[in-house]
């Protein structure tokens, strides 16, 4: 089984939630660059600081910012056994640069038709707490605004706006060619069908990372 993966696909294509399942059926250490710099944001490091204002208007932070950010992570002892990165590589200097660090062995690419990923990103709420996703129109909290998992509040992410989509969107249409061009034939490459995540089993989970 491959433990060192990339889950690549536009915001709102459901890495998260294929994270999620993979996560059921093997520990891997799962490396959001998204989350990483929500959480620094948050907690105004030098790093969030210097990110925050690229990430209110859906741009790219700058490649060597999130790959210091990727060189610390990787050091961190649950990443033995292997991980899985969901937003990163953005760019072909990341692929790059990640290369020289560590050797992924599977892209598991997740396709879902525009329409699907604007309803998804715009409905997009998660747990102040616990991080838990749900979607108002899709999938929303029993009670409105509050965590099923753990009671706490819900929060829509600044950059979950339809003005950032497009910007975010476009970004990784132009993005994306190159950086799969630059790992084919070098790597793994499998699709996954971005309308079905949630419906996938642990065997068919396995099955993808043989
Ligand atoms: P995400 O949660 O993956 O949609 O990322 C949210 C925002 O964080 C993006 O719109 C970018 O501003 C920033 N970001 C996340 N990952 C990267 C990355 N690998 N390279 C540059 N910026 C990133």
């Amino acid at each position: 089984m491959k433990t060192k993966l990339l889950l690549f696909g536009a915001p709102g294509a459901g890495k998260g939630t294929l994270a999620g399942k993979i996560l059921d059926v093997v520990k891997l250490a799962h490396i959001s660059t998204g989350d990483l710099l929500r959480e620094n944001v948050k907690k105004q490091t030098p790093i969030g600081l210097t990110a925050k204002g690229f990430m209110d208007k859906g741009q790219l932070v700058p490649d060597e910012v999130v790959i210091k950010m990727i060189q610390e992570r990787l050091k961190q002892p649950d990443c033995k056994q292997g991980f899985m990165f969901d937003g990163f590589p953005r760019t072909v200097a990341q692929a790059q640069a990640l290369d020289k660090i560590t050797k992924i062995e599977l892209i598991l690419e997740i396709q879902v038709p525009f329409d699907i990923i604007v309803q998804r990103v715009l409905g997009r709420i998660s747990c102040s707490k616990c991080g838990a996703v749900y979607n108002t129109y899709s999938n929303p909290p029993k009670v409105e605004n509050v965590c099923d998992k753990c009671g706490s509040k819900m929060e829509h992410r600044a950059d979950d706006t339809e003005a950032t989509l497009k910007t975010r969107f476009d970004t990784y249409n132009k993005n994306a060619q190159p950086i799969l061009e630059y790992y084919k034939g070098k790597v793994a490459h499998r699709i996954v069908d971005g309308l079905h995540t949630l419906e996938m089993t642990k065997d068919d989970i396995k099955k993808l990372m043989v």
